[in-house]
């Protein structure tokens, strides 16, 4: 019997709505193949909401988006939103979304392939084979702690303030993500923090190893940032899945997703409370300058789709046949701009969709 699952699709603006179009044809094809159905609503998210209702997201796109089984997002912003006041700019609305859908855990995958290996800037002993997840949490920490603000002093003197604050419930609930996303991977989970100076830290170390002994089947292993700052660079393939703070993990996701070296290529997934619709998106921007013109790569929104039936869906076999179509297109020599070497065919959006549809139907 088929099962039929909803998802809204917020193409947003410059190359979104191009490569969103690509990502929509594979999972038709790879859902039909093993008898899954989506069905898909589209929403107004960004500039382009911007220049239909004045606001970068409407209520019926958030209705839409808490109204679905998981929602899938391309890419907002562009020049023509850039002056307008930080109130009603098009990345409002991202985080209207992930406040709206209550996004906590933030996971971004940095994974060498095999074909893009000379893409990256590390030696190719070092980044060969590296297949790294970094769990971030998104709504906590230094980003929203109170107080917060640059206040004046008795003197006069000005003072910046933020504050880094984390509850246990805040805490237990990244970690579950986390020990279940290990769990899917390879069974390594290393959190992330400064407890060796900040006392967060220290609660936050000390309710992972607590809750660490319920996954006895995930390796849990503490590191502080500075050094895995470091070993992220020098050694990257030591890490399986990393779990960490906001601020943290804001720079660390990027150090991981870097060790790639290509922007088109990076998906990701942001999640809430389990049986919440998450969202899935590609790293990138909307890439204004070459919007328009068929040369985006679709790839990283063809690769959030395939997080999206794995970790929003429960479909880990239609994401498993995505990901084989993204590898056979890459073996075939296939390559957008962003991506091109040596002796490798060049082709636009359109025609990398084609050849993903292609190989799909050859796996069959
Ligand atoms: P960007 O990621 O859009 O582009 C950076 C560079 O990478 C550009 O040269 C672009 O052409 C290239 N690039 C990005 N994605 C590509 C793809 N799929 N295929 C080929 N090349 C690709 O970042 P930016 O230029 O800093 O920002 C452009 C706009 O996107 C801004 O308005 C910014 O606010 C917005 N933005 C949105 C998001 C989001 O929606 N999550 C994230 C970052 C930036």
């Amino acid at each position: 019997m088929t099962r039929t699952y909803r998802i809204t699709l917020l193409p947003g603006d410059g190359i979104g709505p191009e490569i969103t179009g690509v990502a929509v044809a594979v999972l038709k094809a790879a859902g039909q193949q093993l008898d899954v159905a989506f069905e898909f609503k589209e929403a107004l998210i960004g500039g382009a909401a911007i220049d239909a209702t004045g606001g970068p997201l409407p209520e019926e796109t958030l209705d839409a988006c808490r109204d679905c089984d998981a929602v899938m997002l391309a890419a907002i912003g562009g020049y023509k939103w850039d002056t307008l006041p930080s109130d009603i700019r098009p990345e409002r609305g991202l985080l209207g979304l992930r406040a709206g859908l209550g996004l906590f855990a933030n996971l971004r995958p940095a994974q060498i392939l095999p074909q893009l290996i000379d893409a990256s800037t590390l030696q190719r002993d070092v980044v060969e084979g590296v297949d790294i997840m970094v769990v971030r949490e998104l709504t906590g920490g230094i980003y929203f702690g109170e107080p917060s603000g640059i206040f004046e002093t008795e003197s006069g003197a000005r003072r910046g303030v933020s504050t880094m604050v984390y509850g246990e419930d805040e805490i237990d609930r990244i970690a579950k993500v986390a020990f279940k996303t290990a769990q899917q991977r390879q069974g390594r989970l290393c959190s992330v923090d400064k407890a060796n100076v900040l006392a967060v830290s220290r609660l936050w170390r000390d309710r992972l190893t607590t809750l660490g002994k319920d996954y006895s089947d995930v390796d849990l292993s503490h590191l502080y940032v500075d050094n895995a700052a470091m070993q992220l660079v020098r050694a990257p393939k030591q890490f399986d899945t990393i779990v960490t703070g906001n601020l943290f993990g804001d720079v660390l996701s990027d150090v991981a997703a870097m060790l790639t070296g290509s922007i088109g290529m990076l998906p990701s997934a942001s999640l809430g409370e389990p049986g919440q619709p998450g969202v899935f998106e590609p790293v990138h921007g909307s890439a204004p300058d070459i919007a328009g013109q068929d040369k985006a790569n679709p790839l990283a929104q063809v690769l959030s789709a395939a997080m999206m039936c794995r970790y929003g869906l429960e479909l880990p076999e239609v994401s498993d046949s995505i990901e084989a179509a993204v590898n056979s297109v890459l073996d075939q020599g296939y390559r957008t701009g962003d991506i091109m070497a040596e002796g490798m065919t060049p082709v636009g959006c359109q025609a990398m969709g084609d050849a993903l549809l292609k190989a799909l139907e050859t796996s069959k």
